[in-house]
């Protein structure tokens, strides 16, 4: 038999999320068709709340609430804004974070150069971090440690050598291949202290 069209949506929607594949997504409709009402229009609500009601920081491209001058980050004045640390995802600024090692400001790629998923240097904010680099003394490279991430890094590095910034690669204690938003507070932590010259 066929399922219903609603269902087939809902699958197919789902299916669209990373880490999904067609079975979870069948699993998780169904799952959702057996809740009350009330609970799946309050996921729906969240769903459309998570996209209107948030928005690009102006200046680093972090997340924040739709409405503010930028995010918490960028409006902090305790921050240093000669240091500059360059990740691909908001999550891996919350990581960084976490690790309280860190008292600089943020510039998040949205991403990692990747050729084979047709992500170039202008599918990533590269030109506002080439553009924001005044009274910067130090950037830190945070990408990841996955072939991408330090492409990026790589790539980053020489765009940025003219410019006459220090930069850095925090590298010290990370594995390689991973994703910087899984590393242990104090092995990130350690990462950031025990940064080096690219
Ligand atoms: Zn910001």
């Amino acid at each position: 038999m066929r399922y219903p069209t609603p269902l087939l949506t809902l699958i197919r929607e789902l299916s669209r999320l990373p880490g999904i594949g067609p079975k979870s997504a069948q699993r998780l409709a169904f799952h959702l068709f057996n809740q009350p009402t009330e609970e799946v229009l309050s996921l729906a609500r969240a769903l459309e709340e998570a996209k209107t009601g948030l928005a690009r920081c102006p200046r680093c491209a972090h997340v924040m609430a739709t409405g503010e001058r930028a995010c918490d980050v960028c409006l902090d004045p305790d921050r240093d804004g000669g240091l500059l640390c360059v990740v691909e995802q908001p999550a891996d600024v919350l990581a960084i974070e976490r690790s309280g090692e860190y008292t600089g400001r943020y510039h998040v790629l949205h991403g990692a150069l990747s050729p084979m998923h047709g992500l170039g240097p202008e599918q990533l904010t590269i030109t506002s971090l080439l553009e924001r680099l005044e009274g910067v003394r130090e950037v830190v490279l945070a990408t990841s440690t996955t072939v991408e991430g330090e492409a990026t890094a790589l790539y980053l590095a020489q765009r940025l050598e003219s410019s006459g910034v220090s930069v850095t690669r925090i590298a010290y204690g990370l594995p390689v291949g991973g994703d910087l938003e899984y590393a242990d507070e104090v092995t990130l932590g350690r990462a950031m202290t025990h940064r080096r010259p690219v």
